[in-house]
This record gives C-alpha cells, sequence and structure tokens, in this order.
C-alpha cells in the first residue's frame, strides 16, 4: 500500500476543511494528517478517501466521517497514555487516530471480519492496538478502569457498564438518539459519587449499536 505526494496534498485540504468546519485541536489536526486513510476504504473507492464524507466497509458498516472522528477525539482531549476504550473498531481508521495520539487502546467490534481487517491495517502502520471481538455494548471489564470511552456507534442509551468502567473524572463521548434515524453526541463526565453529568453537543448521523445494552435488532 502506497502514500504518495498526491495522497498527502490530499490530507492537507481535509485539514484545511476540518479547521474551517471548527476543529482546532492541532494534535487532532496532525494525526488525520498522518494516517492514510485511503488504506481504510475499499480499494476501487480511494479516490473518495479524502472528502469530508462517511464511506461504506464491508459487512454493510461505515467509515466514520473525518469531521466526525475530529470532533469525538477533540472532545475526549486525549494525553499520552491515557487508557481508552472504544466501541465499534469497524475499519480501524478512528482506532489508528488514537493510538497516533499515544493512547493505550482497546477496542471492540463484534464483526469478525471487520476486527481481523482492521488489526492488520494497525500492524502495518506500527501502530499497537488492543483488539477485542465481542459485544462492546458489555465494555471490557478484564481491562477496566479506562480514562475515556469513545463509542462509534448510534445506542439508545448511555450503558451503564461504560460509567462503572469508567475512572473518576473520565469522560464517555457517546452518539445517543431515541431512534436508529439520528443521534445527538453526548459528552458525559464521571462524578466523584459515581453518577455522571452530561452535556448535549451536536447532531450527528451513526450506524446502530447493536447488542445486550444497545439496540436489539
Ligand atoms: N470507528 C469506526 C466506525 C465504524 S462504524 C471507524 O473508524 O471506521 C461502527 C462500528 O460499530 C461497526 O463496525 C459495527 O459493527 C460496530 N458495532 C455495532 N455494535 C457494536 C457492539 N455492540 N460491539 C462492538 N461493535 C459494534
Amino acid at each position: 500500500m502506497k502514500d504518495t505526494y498526491r495522497h498527502q496534498g490530499q490530507r492537507k485540504s481535509l485539514i484545511k476543511i476540518l479547521r474551517s468546519k471548527g476543529i482546532q485541536d492541532t494534535k487532532v489536526l496532525n494525526a488525520i494528517n498522518t494516517i492514510p486513510r485511503h488504506w481504510f476504504i475499499p480499494a476501487e473507492f480511494e479516490s473518495y478517501a479524502y472528502q469530508d464524507n462517511a464511506f461504506p466497509i464491508d459487512s454493510g458498516q461505515t467509515i466514520s466521517q473525518p469531521y466526525t472522528v475530529a470532533y469525538q477525539t477533540e472532545l475526549l482531549d486525549i494525553k499520552p497514555g491515557d487508557r481508552i476504550l472504544e466501541i465499534g473498531t469497524g475499519s480501524g481508521y478512528q482506532a489508528a487516530i488514537l493510538c497516533s495520539l499515544g493512547a493505550t487502546l482497546y477496542s471492540i467490534e463484534r464483526i469478525k471480519e471487520l476486527h481481523i481487517q482492521a488489526g492488520e491495517l494497525l500492524n502495518k502502520l506500527n501502530l499497537n492496538a488492543n483488539l477485542i471481538l465481542g459485544d462492546g455494548t458489555k465494555g471490557a471489564k478484564e481491562f477496566a478502569p479506562y480514562d475515556k470511552i469513545i463509542v462509534t456507534a448510534g445506542a439508545p442509551h448511555i450503558p451503564t457498564n461504560y460509567v462503572k468502567q469508567l475512572k473518576t473524572g473520565g469522560a464517555i463521548v457517546i452518539p445517543v438518539g431515541k431512534t436508529q434515524a439520528s443521534q445527538k453526541m453526548i459528552l458525559a463526565i464521571k462524578q466523584a459519587d459515581g453518577s455522571i453529568k452530561h452535556e448535549v453537543k451536536g447532531d450527528f448521523k451513526f450506524v446502530p449499536l447493536l447488542g445486550e445494552q444497545g439496540w436489539k435488532t
């Protein structure tokens, strides 16, 4: 797989677009500038890789829009060494961004094919993520507690497991919607008494979070 001057130029243009849409965190923009997003998209559609759009990947899933990846990552304010749990590995692109920011990443995917493909890509990039196959609505108790949790599929509510597996003062960024059609981005912070305080951010559209504490179908 190649990363040419043309791709690098396209990434520079994408960064300009993300800035114009309000993304300010230079660490996040630098990470997007480094990771070859075209590797995470089916080869025949490579030319779409640096448009600011979501894109279909295998198994009927999507790679999130670059703006959404940037927005969720900016909200998380990743510090090197942060223990991060991601739900919905998908293509592995968001995982690559988190790893390149120095996160110690645990990422769960329910579809085996995607879990395997993402692992291969992250290896090629020399990024060290801990990928887990299973129902991410349960979280991953064995590696908890986490500093931050990021959910990249639309949830009907915040699964209680996430709050339990989060450190005090830790953050969850999760798109939540009453139906599967659209979600509001929620930033939830765990308080000392174990409750959460949340802020409602903008509107987004994700594929559904399916599982025990997600949508049933
Ligand atoms: N972060 C991804 C976005 C993928 S789309 C990227 O950068 O490409 C959301 C992903 O969440 C899909 O791959 C879907 O299979 C997965 N998903 C949905 N419900 C899940 C669950 N309960 N556990 C783990 N993964 C889930």
